[in-house]
């Protein structure tokens, strides 16, 4: 049986529902194959299910500090597998819901694995489907390194598989990944040791931001072991041992997670059946349009490796669901000045250019202010992290190009300052911004 549509989109994760949904809403016929779980990774396997555990690891924390504030609570368990099982069902939920928006847009739903026919065509299951245009959104799957016994350890997937909290955790990367779950693990319980294969975490962020998350997650008990590779990984009577590239031992874990990035789902896409080019990485080359190399064909989201985010998926989809159905002729999606938020602890929230980068782009004309202090919540707790703030500008307007926050509330802190930021905001328009007393956030408007 053949079908036929205006779109296909392949791929039911954050870009591809995105673009499905507002293609349907400006009139498009459009079909939604997925070979998994309608929501991809963000809702199964990544942010949702990710803040969850989070939010779990940030109570873990209050409760420690909460003897400052004059609690007496005694000892606290923790129930990780009541915790997993409603995470889950609220997963679930989000699953069926995800599939009640595709039906209210009569958008039809294959759940099947697509392959490329032909530029026009794609296979589903028993069904070949015909599509004027074809949107691939297919995301990407975490990586394992090549090296033997690597098969020992399991990745963020299989975090959100673990039946309990695993007492001794080895943790291999040094992203966003490596941060957030080595931070959930030792708050839940574990005994956390990360391993990274250069010097620090978090090398492409700010130097200010990693200096103090790294303080604060050794200070919550997190060993990272830096200049580290990993070049084998055995299973011994005590655990699970790593070798180092140096030819060390480290052990004995009941867990290994690697996580050391992602790879682009094209594998078993048949993309040269439609002629579609990736580069070097295995990504689909896209341009600013999300145009690939074939007229019809375009991609959005992680499989095209450009700032595997969420809220990026989503933006490139609507906005070409905006540029091929809705009239808007030029419109697209600007990489720049993308807000990230690390769900750490505590959190980082940052925006724009960090200072190392402004410097090599303006040279001279960089000028940033710091600010390093203890938040009035932990006036009152035994542990006292500091929180950081930055802004970097540049030129005698001193133009904000770079806002970097760690700290509590960092996270839900950022938005707000990065509509500022993209608006061009100035050091001066900061300092003209009244206050909000006693918060974090007003250091940012403070800063002398
Ligand atoms: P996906 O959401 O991965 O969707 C792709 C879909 O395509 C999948 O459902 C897959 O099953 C399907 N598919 C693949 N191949 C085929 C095929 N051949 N046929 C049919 N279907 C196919 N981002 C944030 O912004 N904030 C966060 O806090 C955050 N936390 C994260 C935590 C973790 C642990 C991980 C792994 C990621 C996190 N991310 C976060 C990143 C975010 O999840 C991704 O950027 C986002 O999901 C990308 O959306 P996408 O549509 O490109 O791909
Ligand atoms: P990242 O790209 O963030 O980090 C992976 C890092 O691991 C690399 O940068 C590298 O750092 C290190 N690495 C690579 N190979 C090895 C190796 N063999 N041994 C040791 N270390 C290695 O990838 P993640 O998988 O952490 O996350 C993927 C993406 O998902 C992120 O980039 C982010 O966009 C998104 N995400 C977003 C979140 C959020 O918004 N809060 C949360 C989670 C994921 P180095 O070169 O310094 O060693």
């Amino acid at each position: 049986m053949r079908r036929n549509y205006d779109l296909i989109v392949i791929g039911g994760g954050s870009g591809g529902l995105a673009a499905a949904q507002r293609a349907a809403e400006h009139g498009a016929r459009v079909a939604v194959v997925e070979a998994g779980r309608l929501g991809g990774t963000c809702v199964n396997l990544g942010c949702v299910p990710k803040k969850l555990m989070w939010n779990a690891a940030m109570l873990a924390h209050h409760l420690d500090d909460a003897a400052g504030y004059g609690f007496d609570i005694g000892a606290v368990r923790h129930d990780w597998p009541a915790l997993r099982a409603r995470r889950d069902a609220y997963v679930e939920r989000l699953n069926g819901i995800y599939e009640q928006n595709l039906r209210e847009r009569n958008i039809d739903y294959l759940p099947q694995q697509a392959r490329f026919e032909s530029p026009h065509a794609i296979r589903a299951g028993a069904e070949t489907l015909e599509g004027e245009r074809i949107v691939i959104a297919t995301g990407g799957r975490p990586q394992i390194p090549e090296l033997p016994g690597a098969e020992l350890g399991i990745t963020s997937d299989g975090f959100f598989e673990l039946p309990s909290c695993p007492a001794r955790v080895a943790v291999v990367g040094s992203g966003y990944i490596a941060v957030e779950l080595s931070g959930m693990l030792s708050a839940l319980g574990a005994d956390v040791c990360v391993f990274v294969r250069h010097d620090g975490v978090l090398r492409s962020f700010d130097t200010l931001l990693r200096d103090v998350l790294t303080a604060s997650m050794q200070r919550n008990g997190i060993e990272i072991v830096n200049d580290c590779p990993i070049a084998a990984v055995r299973k011994s009577s005590g655990g699970i041992e790593l070798e180092t590239a140096h030819g060390s031992r480290k052990g004995n874990f009941d867990t290994l997670i690697w996580a050391v990035g992602r790879a682009p789902n094209t594998d078993g896409l048949d993309v040269q059946a439609a002629g579609v080019r990736l580069d070097a990485a295995g990504c689909v080359a896209t341009d600013r349009w999300q145009n690939t190399n074939v007229d019809n064909i375009y991609a959005i989201g992680d499989v095209t490796g450009r700032l595997p985010l969420t809220p990026v998926a989503i933006a490139a989809g609507r906005r070409l669901a905006d540029r091929l159905y809705g009239g808007c002729k030029d419109r697209h999606l600007d990489y720049r000045c993308v807000p990230t938020v690390l769900f750490t602890h505590p959190p980082i929230g940052t925006v724009g250019l960090t200072e190392e980068e402004a410097v090599d782009g303006y040279g001279q004309e960089v000028k940033t202010w710091v600010s390093r202090f203890v938040p009035l919540y932990h006036a009152l707790t035994g542990e006292k992290p500091e929180s950081a703030m930055k802004l970097v500008t540049v030129g005698p307007g001193e133009k904000i190009v770079g806002c970097h926050v760690i700290g509590p509330g960092a996270d839900e802190m950022l938005q707000g300052f990065a509509v500022a930021v993209r608006l061009g905001a100035s050091k001066a328009d900061f300092d003209d911004t009244v206050a909000i007393h006693p918060t974090s956030a007003e250091e940012l408007v403070t800063m002398r």
